[in-house]
């Protein structure tokens, strides 16, 4: 059976469910059969993945439908035993076309932890992914496991679940994937940096910036402008030995060690980077970049 879809076809987002499945896996994101994909075709239909199944090795014709209210319509194989979760996700926003849930190690860590992932440390994660909520321990494949995730629908695209994984959400599959790889890489990398001493923190204006940037690409307005949470998620995280928060430096108009220029001068299409550009003219600053690239390549012929 192959459903109507609002957007792609069936067949395609069944080809790229499988081809996440292979990137979930290939990143140790979930081992064995861990984990589980699903896109809402239309209003209710839901095409999800099998339980039982690796998800490195699906094929198209392994994949399930369920309608709403979790009813098997289509498939040879058992859907997966997280579908109430997903539907509840489906059923609380309905502008969320997909969503994934696997185990990725540096994220979950933090879920094992009961550490919240902290903001206002990496420029992505602000724009990208905003809070991070934790959800309450509950016991997978219940309905209770469901509505541990009800309190942030509609605020949040990203989920850690309580000592099991992580759940996110987006308009496409992909979208939905990268939401949770961007999380366990941003999480990797504050493992990495509090064994190194401290995690220090983007001040506070300059965080304004990255969520305008979010506003500016499409991705909608943070939850904490909506809400006027705190900026600061877990400001206590990686304060090191001092006990302090830490800001990171900020220079404005020149970058100590800039791209081009001698003595932190910054590079910029005005001067050809002979000059300290005043104010952050960052669209300067990239052009500058293109230019010279497109120069070496040029001269390798
Ligand atoms: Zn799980």
């Amino acid at each position: 059976m192959t459903t109507k879809t609002n957007g792609p076809s069936e067949w395609a987002v069944r080809q790229e469910i499988c081809e996440i499945g292979r990137r979930i896996y290939a990143r140790q994101f979930a081992a064995g059969n861990d984990g589980n994909i699903s896109y809402r075709l239309h209003d209710d239909l839901v095409l999800c993945t099998p339980t039982q199944v690796c998800k490195g090795f699906m094929k198209p014709d392994d994949l399930c439908v369920v309608d709403l209210k979790g009813r098997q319509v289509a498939g040879k194989k058992k859907p997966t035993s997280e579908t109430a979760m997903h539907l509840e996700v489906y059923r609380g926003d309905p502008k969320v076309r997909a969503v994934v849930h696997c185990h990725p190690p540096h994220a979950t860590a933090f879920g094992m932890a009961g550490e919240d992932i902290p903001t206002c440390v990496l420029p992505e994660v602000e724009v990208f992914l905003g809070v991070v909520p934790r959800a309450n321990y509950a016991t997978p494949g219940g309905n209770s496991f469901a509505d541990s995730v009800r309190p942030f629908l509609g605020k949040a695209n990203t989920v850690v679940l309580s000592n099991h994984g992580t759940v996110s959400w987006g308009p496409t599959v992909e979208r939905a994937y990268w939401h949770t790889e961007i999380l366990d890489s941003y999480c990797r990398m504050l493992i990495l940096a509090r064994q190194l001493g401290k995690v220090r923190r983007i001040p506070e204006g300059k965080v304004n910036e990255l969520l305008d940037l979010r506003e500016a690409f499409g991705s909608g307005t943070d939850n904490r402008r909506v809400e006027g949470g705190e900026l600061c998620v877990n400001p206590r995280f990686g304060v090191g030995e001092g006990g302090k928060v830490e800001l990171a430096e900020v220079v404005e108009g020149g970058a100590a060690g800039g791209v081009g220029g001698a003595g932190g001068a910054r590079a910029c299409s005005k001067c050809d980077g002979a000059c300290a550009c005043s104010g952050g003219d960052q669209a300067d600053l990239v052009k500058a970049i293109t230019e010279r690239v497109m120069a070496a390549l040029e001269a390798k012929g």
